[in-house]
């Protein structure tokens, strides 16, 4: 069986994953806070969808 003959350096490695990165794309920004939110889900900061709270946070 091949076998590799070196162990691959934190450098080598490192520098094959730098392509492995998860990016979440489309992102937009909220109409209440304006926070970058996930379209078609409800905004993580402020609770609001579609100009309407529907997760209840306290606001004090
Ligand atoms: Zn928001």
């Amino acid at each position: 069986m091949a076998v590799p003959k070196r162990k691959t350096s934190q450098s080598k490695r490192n520098m094959r994953r730098s392509h492995d990165r998860v990016t979440v794309s489309g992102m937009s920004e909220c109409s209440e806070c304006g926070e970058m939110a996930r379209p078609h889900y409800a905004c993580q900061s402020c609770g609001h969808y579609k100009g309407r709270e529907v997760i209840a946070k306290d606001e004090a």
